[in-house]
């Protein structure tokens, strides 16, 4: 008995330790590695990831070598992983195009460090004769006036930013709290009104913490110009201007408006410039980024799985006095982006499926379901032979609710795919039809083409499209059951000899 029972313990010891292996073999989803994603797609860093922003291209460029890490093949433009799609019209800067010039100055003044245009320029070339014109104020308010007794007709001012004792506590002007005279909007206005031709603006010399950095163009702030062509510019660059005009350096100008609060206008005779701003209109390029995992090559079918990476970015909200305040959309939609990475890695290691599966982290969902429209118009798999799409979109905040999903209610088959997801993942469901309307499966459902959808979201909550929408609170376990169920549901669907067929309810 003895040794027969520890024969058998020793069999069965083997089979464990089998079965151990092979599921070490098999990755699984690992709340580490998911969280890595959601904290760099939502990290300050990447600004939000709206349209047409530096922090979108770093997020895309991310997920495609997060893609080609699990060995997708790359199922955008041309071999790459991207697929590239026009969005809205606004001013765009090309850098390559502008420049910048002193007259009589033989150096180079590189865009992005010596001057920018400002998102609000009005665009055009600007040329002319170079005025100082301390901040740019014309107020009745203080009797401060930049204007008085100066004739700014057709010149190019350089003014400071800001305004007058700005910080200081005890100033006429609006001190720790900007003024309306301080707006780059009120400068615009009144310099238009004067006649100028231009504005340069540069900051004060007394401003401890703008360490010299310049404004972002940013595409989003582009599309209302303001009255006319507003360019930043380094102290370098204004020192450069105030000395060719005989003037004093800057420091000096400021302080004494500062302490007198009379104005310093003056002209700068023999100083002009000539600045090529290279705004133009164009469109905001955006991109979806795919990845394809082949299937067992006996059929052409395909299910894709997406869910979309962009969002808001930067904005000026109600309290922000201005200033731009990054939105990080960790739940909207760096959680489900995470989600469609880590279901790649989770399949790739598993057996070879029978379809294809296309992943897809899409573009500018946040502005109209712009990037999934574009697919569906221009598919990498043909539409006819997509039969599924799996979306995912804020799928970070379950905490122990039950999963919001959208289907087609009259989809039998699929309702019994779904059942049997739930229990492999343990994640209990409901049929919602919240936002059945409000996401990137719409753009396959509605493309005539006989695809099932299935949209999963964890809800609603009161982050949602705030700047509080941190990866602090994401529900990992919550995310990770989700993603287990999506697996569960991809994979059935990647297999089963017939995908359910969606039926108008
Ligand atoms: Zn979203």
């Amino acid at each position: 008995m003895r040794i027969a029972g520890l024969a058998v313990a020793a069999v069965l010891l083997a089979v464990v330790a089998a079965q151990a292996e092979s599921a070490e073999a098999r990755p699984s989803f690992d709340p580490d590695a998911y969280m890595a994603h959601v904290r760099f797609l939502a990290n300050d860093e990447l600004g939000g990831r709206g349209t047409g922003s530096a922090g979108n291209d770093r997020a895309a460029e991310y997920i495609a070598e997060q893609l080609r890490l699990v060995g997708c093949q790359p199922g955008g433009d041309d071999g790459t992983f991207f697929q590239y799609f026009p969005t809205y019209e606004t001013n765009q800067l090309d850098r390559e195009a502008a420049s910048f010039e002193i007259e009589g100055v033989e150096r180079e003044w590189p865009v992005g460090t010596d001057w920018t245009p400002l998102p609000f320029t009005q665009p055009g070339p600007i040329e002319g004769p170079v005025a100082f014109a301390g901040y740019g104020i014309q107020t009745r308010d203080f009797g401060y006036n930049d204007y008085d007794d100066f004739d700014a007709d057709g010149k190019v001012l350089l003014i400071l930013r800001y305004e007058p004792q700005a910080r200081d506590r005890r100033a006429e002007f609006g001190g720790e709290k900007p003024s309306t005279h301080a707006y780059f909007a009120t400068k615009a206005r009144r310099a238009a009104r004067n006649g100028a031709a231009a504005l340069l603006i540069v900051d004060p010399p007394s401003c401890p913490d703008d360490d010299g950095e310049l404004y972002p163009f940013s595409a989003t702030l582009a599309a209302k110009p303001y009255d006319l062509p507003m360019v930043q510019v380094s102290r370098e660059v204004a020192e450069t201007l105030l000395k060719r005009g005989g003037q004093p350096p800057l420091a000096e100008l400021e302080q004494r408006i500062t302490r007198t609060l009379k104005p310093a206008s003056a002209d700068l005779p023999g100083v002009s410039v000539r600045i090529d701003q290279a705004v133009r209109t164009g469109p905001v390029m955006a991109r979806n980024v795919i990845g394809i995992m082949p299937g067992d090559g006996s059929t052409e079918e395909a299910i894709v799985v997406g869910g979309h990476y962009d969002h808001l970015g930067q904005l000026v909200t109600r309290d922000s006095q201005g200033s731009l305040v990054v939105h990080n959309g960790a739940d909207d939609n760096a959680s489900g982006t995470a989600g469609v990475l880590e279901i790649a890695r989770v399949m790739s290691g598993g057996p070879p499926l029978h379809r294809k599966v296309v992943f897809i982290a899409f573009g500018a969902e946040e502005i109209g379901l712009l990037g999934s429209n574009y697919y569906a118009s221009h598919p990498k798999v043909p539409l006819h032979y997509t039969r599924a799409m799996l979306n995912l979109d804020m799928i970070g905040h379950l905490y122990g609710r039950r999963l919001a999903l959208s289907y087609e209610p009259n989809n039998k088959d699929m309702r019994e795919l779904l059942r049997d997801a739930s229990s492999a993942s343990g994640i209990h469901y409901r049929r919602s039809l919240m936002f059945a309307g409000g996401s990137d499966h719409v753009s396959f459902a509605h493309s005539g083409c006989d695809i099932a959808t299935v949209f999963a979201c964890s809800g609603l909550h009161m982050q949602y499209h705030q700047p509080s929408d941190d990866w602090e609170l994401i529900d990992v376990d919550g995310a990770i059951g989700i993603m287990k169920m999506m697996h569960a549901l991809a994979v059935e669907l990647a297999t089963v000899e017939e995908v359910p067929r969606p039926e108008d309810e």
